[in-house]
């Protein structure tokens, strides 16, 4: 053995170090031991000196038990599926923290007994929607809509539009959702067009309801006509509407997504909505409308399979008690302060000697949400080369590349973020951006 590899530290001895006892209390001591392990591996190979080994061991040790990193939205699309959906508010993450414990999400404190689960996260919703006569939340909208099928409409028939035949992403179809319950599934009409009429020549005692879908991620343009809600309540059978993005009243500046309350006033028995696209929450699925059809539902036992965790009860109450969460901010951000808060990015940038571009750009809804509208926007143009090196920067900066150039698009930046991407892009910046190869 060489004197090297006799004056490596041992496992026991590196452990004993007081940053590293402390890591593994964070960490836990697999992964500790893992990283000691490799690092031992490197001095006795030569590449670090022994007594380097400690110091190493630190630097190369993960920063949390979690794989995931926090990641800076600079996409401009406000419910970005890969990143997570909706960013949560501070409110909903502190309200996480609570819950994250021993919590009273099922007991009364008072009496020492039993209580209604998450009846502060399902009271929030009601007070935010009186048009339900009651509420349930499940664990995403994909969810709610299964176990409404399973619920109402085993071995029955639901009406659906054939223009509603919907795949909400990575290959998944509300229609082979529903299928899997045991339902059968009656299209509706054609494509571009369905009337009144094609859905009363297709009821008949097998139909347990009508589904209508939110078209939510395409539009379709030209001779094209669907039934609306109301009028679909005239039919006698259960409406059950999936709103997509979970927008509980009208927004200005999303005239084409419907929303709880005013589908809830015309006639809808349930209502179906995701929590983590618009309405800025956890990912789950909200169920509203007819008390009688919400207990139902709830009192199915597959509602158990679907039931959502302490953590996201939390989180859902929070967002809707709370202050705006950041998707709602990001949609309502005014495009003057972007572009001022693009302006001075551009000129801290311009005094540390890095040259960036102002740019105009357009912001995007996202998470299959409003695929009609854009917002207009501000943000900064880097080189499309330093794309990869932002996104494995730390913290990771995701922008959009077009035209030869990345836009790093403000809208989904909370402004509290604009510190950290200023330090990314410098540090990418003095990494790279003097090499000619890396001009666009
Ligand atoms: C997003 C979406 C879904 C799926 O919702 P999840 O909460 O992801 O399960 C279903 N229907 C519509 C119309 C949607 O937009």
């Amino acid at each position: 053995m060489s004197d090297t590899r006799r004056h490596v530290p041992r496992t026991d001895a590196v452990l004993a170090h007081p940053q590293i006892a402390h890591a593994m209390c964070v960490l836990g001591r697999a992964t500790v031991k893992a990283t000691i392990a490799s690092v031992q591996e490197q001095a006795r190979a030569g590449r670090i000196a022994p007594d380097e080994v400690v110091s190493v061991v630190l630097a190369s040790l993960p920063e949390r038990a979690t794989t995931l990193r926090p990641v800076v939205n600079a996409t401009g699309v406000l419910v970005h599926t890969n990143l997570g959906r909706a960013p949560l508010s501070r409110a909903a993450r502190d309200a996480i923290d609570v819950a994250t414990g021993a919590t009273d999400v099922e007991f009364d404190l008072g009496t020492g007994a039993r209580a209604r689960r998450g009846r502060g996260a399902l009271a929030a919703l009601a007070e935010a929607v009186p048009d339900a006569e009651a509420v349930h939340v499940v664990n995403n909208n994909a969810a709610a809509l299964l176990l409404a099928a399973t619920a109402l409409a085993r071995d029955a028939d639901i009406l659906l539009s054939r223009g509603e035949f919907v795949e909400i992403g990575d290959g998944f179809r509300i229609p082979e959702l529903l299928a899997a319950s045991g339902t059968r599934i009656r299209e509706v009409g054609t494509t571009n067009r369905t009337s009144l009429d094609d859905y009363r020549a297709a009821l008949d005692e097998r139909t347990a309801f009508i589904l209508k879908v939110h078209p939510s991620n395409f539009v379709v343009r030209g001779f094209t006509a669907s039934v609306g809600v109301a009028e679909l309540a005239t039919l006698g059978v259960p409406v059950v509407v999936d709103i997509g993005s979970g927008l509980l009243r009208p927004h200005p500046l999303l005239p084409n997504e419907p929303d709880a309350a005013s589908v809830l006033r015309a006639g809808a028995t349930l209502v179906t909505a995701s929590g983590d696209k618009l309405l800025g929450g956890p990912q789950c699925g909200l169920i509203l409308g007819s008390a009688e059809v919400v207990e139902r539902l709830r009192r199915h036992p597959v509602a158990r399979a679907l039931r959502v965790d302490k953590l996201t009860l939390a989180a859902l109450e929070a967002t809707l008690r709370g202050p705006a969460p950041p998707v709602a901010v990001a949609l309502d951000t005014d495009e003057s302060e972007l572009r001022a808060r693009a302006e001075r990015l551009a000129k801290e940038l311009a005094s540390a000697g890095v040259e960036v571009q102002v740019v105009r750009c357009r912001s995007a809804i996202g998470g299959g949400g409003a695929p009609d509208v854009e917002l207009p926007s501000w943000g900064v143009g880097v080189p499309a080369a330093w794309a990869r090196e932002l996104r494995t920067s730390s913290p990771p900066v995701v922008g959009r590349v077009r035209h030869g150039r990345c836009v790093l698009d403000l809208r989904t930046v909370a402004p509290d973020d604009d510190a950290r991407l200023l330090a990314a892009v410098k540090a990418v910046h003095h990494r790279c951006g003097r090499e000619p190869t890396w001009r666009s």
